[in-house]
């Protein structure tokens, strides 16, 4: 499977996403861990993301964007993978799709795990990670004597904790408004392409775990989260867009429609979903106004002429 996690600072992608890991085999791709390697090593696009990245700022999309495109590039995706920290803003996710538009390999599921504003601040400023093998712990939900009690799978001895750089709470705060302006859009942006499934991640670990594999599960099913086709607000744009060019050729059989399209639009979802174009001129509303069209045009109404095309057609009506 191929799985945006989407969230803000604090939402838990990087402890799911350990756990996808270890249930479905596939690798987690983390923007920030990436980042942070980078730094690490001293790499001159790592020292151009660390100032960045202290002040809670986004680093360049060109860097991200450059990273991304190297690592969906090693062999252990092509099982699949999941994306944490990226995208963070529009542009990024349109690159992403032109990417993975490149490489054959569409999105199958983006998860947006929802948690309160307060919640986030009380995990990110009780967030430690070991850093010896990266293990992250929050010492409001683990105590720190229990932690300590365990050993760190690389050094045999007890975790070493650390606090991120950028945990701290003048920086949590600029990372919450970021998140705020620049990545927030993309939940409508992958609610508009049927994309989206979102989940409460607030709550026992495990349970959010259940929620999410629910979610990726609804995903792989292409219900409910997924929205069919026709239910997008932009198919649906597309239909009034269509309904308005075909009135704009035929002004009298064009305004009966036109009207009957309005009205068809807050009808049910599901029986006019594939065939709105036949629902418009079925409806009452388009009758009457096709009646009062005609009536000035001094002919026949429209819409009774095209019923009566069905009707002899065999055509159910409603
Ligand atoms: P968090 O999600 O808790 O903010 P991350 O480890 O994902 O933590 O990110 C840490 C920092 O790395 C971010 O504040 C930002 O500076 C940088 N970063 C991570 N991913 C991206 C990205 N996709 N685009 C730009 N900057 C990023």
């Amino acid at each position: 499977m191929r799985i945006v996690l989407l969230g803000a600072p604090g939402s838990g992608k990087g402890t799911q996403s350990q756990r996808l890991v270890a249930q479905h085999g596939i690798p987690q791709i983390s923007t920030g861990d990436l980042l942070r390697a980078a730094r690490a090593k001293g790499t001159p696009l790592g020292l151009k993301a660390k100032e960045a990245m202290d002040q809670g700022k986004l680093v360049d999309d060109e860097i991200v964007l450059g990273m991304i495109r190297e690592r969906l590039a090693e062999p252990d995706v092509s099982k699949g993978f999941i994306l944490d920290g990226f995208p963070r803003n529009l542009a990024q996710a349109h690159a992403l799709d032109a990417l993975l538009s490149e490489l054959g390999q569409p999105l199958d599921a983006v998860v947006q795990m929802d948690v309160d504003y307060g919640e986030l601040m009380r995990r990110i400023s009780g967030r430690r990670t070991c850093a010896d093998c990266g293990r992250v712990f929050n010492l409001f939900s683990t105590p720190a004597e229990q932690i300590q009690g365990e050993k760190c799978p690389k050094t045999g001895e007890p975790h070493k904790l650390i606090q991120r750089p950028d945990d701290t709470e003048a920086t949590v705060a600029h990372r919450l408004k970021v998140y705020e302006e620049k990545t927030k859009p993309l939940i409508e942006l992958y609610r508009d392409q049927g994309m989206l499934q979102s989940i409460d991640a607030e709550g026992d670990v495990d349970e959010i775990t259940a929620r999410l594999e629910n979610a990726l599960r609804a995903a792989s099913k292409g219900a409910p989260g997924k929205k069919r086709v026709a239910d997008k607000p932009a198919a649906k744009k597309k239909v009034a867009a269509k309904k308005r060019a075909a009135a704009a050729k035929k002004s009298v059989k064009g305004r009966a429609t036109a009207s009957a399209g309005r009205k068809a639009k807050s009808g049910s979802k599901a029986k006019s979903a594939g065939k709105p174009k036949r629902t418009a001129v079925r409806r009452a509303p388009a009758k009457k106004a096709a009646k009062k069209v005609a009536k000035r045009a001094g002919r026949r109404p429209v819409a009774k002429r095209a019923a009566g095309r069905k009707t002899a057609s065999g055509r159910a009506r409603r």
